[in-house]
């Protein structure tokens, strides 16, 4: 059997190892691809950690961790129809079973039987991985290839940015990991007049002045809700971009929103935590939405077009790049936050 080297999750607790393991097969609707690139997630940093939400979610160990993806298709399984031999592909990490009521309704991205790399099956942290077919993303040649590995949480930043109305708009990203900071960039390039974020790592302040944040204000230094209503008049902001899961930053931006204003959430706090539905959600006639993944494949098609059209730039977002091998590495720099996106190479 071909052996193959991949970072696994072996076993319940904090860590992850390198290993020799066999190469996959594809199955009938599968295509085999090569690793070129692959990026960390702060899902894959939770997973490593083993936190509290890993412990939960996590069921089928040993497993190959990892969802980013960039690869050169090696292998078709017999029904697959859509990419050949040498393509270069992204992957939508979302894998849904095509026939539930959601599926049915344009909605495949929270498709009931879902499942997704790294989490529920083998993941991308190794040198060969099998997708399927359907989840395939070829590459638009004009895109540099490694970019393809980061088009997956773009795709979050763009799914939540475009989620409502945005042109013409002040915008509130709050947290500026490398999502917060692609919602920065992605708001810009869509219209916002005025884009604020805040963040408390330094680094990723400059990351998201960089990408071109109006302002970002350190919540440990400033009082956030009044800075966000001296920038809007004292009007408060139009959309918020949740992208923390911080329940004092979830507060904040409740506070800053205007009356009627929208809520865009993709972080997610730790644990349950409590809001005013009265105060900051119905007198206040917000509209809040929760974000999940990306509209299969209408969020792929405008992504694509935002970086082949060189309209946006992920270049200053990858801060890092590194050898699979130095994967700790690559975890220890997501937990100092002293990053934008890493990128590891089989
Ligand atoms: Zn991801
Ligand atoms: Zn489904």
């Amino acid at each position: 059997m071909a052996k193959m080297k991949a970072v696994i999750k072996a076993k319940p607790g904090p860590g992850a190892e390198l290993v020799d393991m066999e190469k996959p097969v594809p199955g009938p609707d599968q295509v085999l691809v090569k690793v070129l690139a692959t990026s960390i997630c702060g899902t894959d940093l939770h997973i490593y950690e083993w936190n509290e939400w890993a412990q939960a979610r996590i069921k089928n160990l040993p497993q190959v961790m990892g969802h980013e993806l960039c690869g050169e298709v090696l292998e078709l399984g017999k029904n697959v129809k859509n990419v050949k031999k040498g393509d270069i592909i992204s992957a939508e990490t979302h894998i849904a079973c095509g026939h539930c009521y959601l599926c049915h309704t344009g909605n495949a991205h929270i498709c009931v039987n879902g499942k997704i790399f790294g989490v529920d099956v083998n993941g991308v942290f190794a040198e060969y991985a099998v997708v399927p077919g359907a989840n395939a993303w070829i590459l638009d040649e004009k895109i540099p290839k490694d970019f393809a590995s980061v088009m997956e949480p773009l795709g979050n930043a763009v799914h939540t940015v475009l989620a409502g109305e945005i042109t013409g708009n002040t915008v509130l990203v709050t947290g500026c990991g490398p999502i917060g900071v692609m919602s920065v960039a992605v708001s810009r390039i869509c219209g916002a007049t005025k884009v604020i974020a805040t963040e408390l790592n330094d680094y990723r302040i400059q990351l998201a002045k960089k990408v071109g944040a109006d302002l970002v204000i350190n919540p440990k230094k400033e009082n956030v809700v009044e800075k966000v209503l001296k920038e809007t008049d004292g009007l408060g902001i139009d959309v918020v971009l949740e992208m923390s899961g911080n329940p004092i930053a979830i507060k904040q931006a409740f506070e800053s929103l205007r009356p009627g204003g929208r809520f865009s959430i993709l972080g997610i706090p730790d644990k349950p935590m409590e809001i005013d539905l009265g105060k900051d959600i119905v007198f206040k006639y917000i509209t809040v939405q929760g974000i999940n993944g990306r509209l299969m494949f209408s969020t792929w098609h405008k992504t694509s077009r935002f970086l082949s059209s060189g309209r946006l730039d992920l270049e200053p977002i990858i801060t890092h790049r590194f050898r699979l091998e130095e994967f700790e590495k690559g975890m220890e720099l997501m937990q100092s936050g002293n990053c934008g996106k890493i990128l590891l190479y089989p």
